[in-house]
């Protein structure tokens, strides 16, 4: 894209930077808690095959909620949207991401959406796969194939203090089996979930993801791996709930396709243009990077780039 070319992607990054101080990281595992909070890299990929990074855009951090959408696409393709949304639904919870209140009480008896931990999980139930083992290889290979990375895999450590921390979703897991949207074992639902928030990656393979998802489907060796009318389901959940409860606001003041995590990722679309893979692990009380979010206020101001 012509119009980056003369960005000066360090300074808006630099003025950014400032915005790390006012968050703080993720502290349920004490591996998260390492992060330094001023840590912030910016990656920007576009269709042409530029790339455009700055800061510490090739640190590694756990994807966290991000993989919910990966999950969400191969679940999508194994099962169809028939199914996928005959046990979770569409729409916004305004609830905090690991919320269980309306699980119960909602007269729906399914999750809101898929981006909330409920949601999620029982997406992570629809892996197809022999085996817990087999459903969680696939789903990796998935994630390798869509960021174009082989070297992609779990941090075994975070991984362990998922599942060593994880009761609440246990809590969910259990409950969702209870009312049938889970069909098979609790336990190897759990154990896929906590696996792929624990994939390691950096900002470029976020803005990989982001390319990818820019591209409809199509990765840069042209193959087609998911087609449009999934990766289209894909970006409007995340306008309407990828960036938790506070997901309105940021479509108000970003208003591009986004999906958070807590280890200080963001994933953001530009459709038909960019990628753009952010790091930066300080936290708002939402759970979205506090940088990021302000970074991605600027950037989709100054080229225009809003989708509404
Ligand atoms: N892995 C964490 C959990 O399931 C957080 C996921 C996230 O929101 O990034 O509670």
């Amino acid at each position: 894209m012509e119009a980056l070319k003369t960005m000066d992607l360090n300074a808006l990054l630099e003025k950014n930077r400032a915005f790390t101080s006012l968050g703080k990281v993720a502290n349920y595992i004490p591996e998260l808690d390492k992060a330094n909070p001023n840590a912030f890299g910016v990656c920007i990929m576009d269709l042409e095959g530029n790339e455009y990074c700055a800061g510490e855009c090739n640190e590694k951090f756990t994807i966290q909620s991000i993989s919910k959408i990966v999950t969400l696409m191969l679940a999508l393709l194994d099962n169809g949207k028939e199914y996928v949304f005959s046990k979770v639904g569409m729409e916004p919870s305004g609830d905090p991401f690991n919320s269980i209140r309306k699980l119960e009480t909602s007269s729906r008896k399914k999750p809101y959406n898929p981006m909330i931990n409920a949601g999620a999980i029982a997406v992570s139930s629809m892996i197809k796969g022999d085996d817990g083992r087999d459903k969680f290889n696939r789903l990796l290979d998935f994630f390798r194939k869509i960021m174009e990375d082989d070297s992609i895999d779990v941090n075994y450590k975070i991984y362990i203090g998922e599942s060593e921390t994880g009761n609440r979703n246990r809590s969910m897991g259990y409950f969702l089996k209870s009312e049938g949207i889970i069909k098979g074992e609790v336990e190897e639902a759990l154990d896929v979930y906590f696996k792929q928030c624990s994939i390691e990656v950096t900002a470029k393979n976020i803005a990989k993801l982001g390319l990818f998802l820019a591209r409809n489907g199509v990765t840069s060796t042209g193959e087609q791996v998911v087609p449009y009318k999934i990766i289209r389901i894909i970006k409007t959940l995340m306008f309407t709930c990828g960036m938790y409860d506070k997901s309105g606001e940021f479509a108000v003041k970003v208003g591009l396709p986004s999906k958070s995590g807590v280890g200080g990722g963001i994933v953001s679309v530009v459709p038909g243009k960019l990628g753009i893979g952010i790091y930066a692990p300080a936290l708002d009380e939402k759970g979205n990077s506090v940088a990021g979010t302000k970074f991605l206020e600027d950037f989709a101001e100054m080229f225009d780039f809003r989708v509404l």
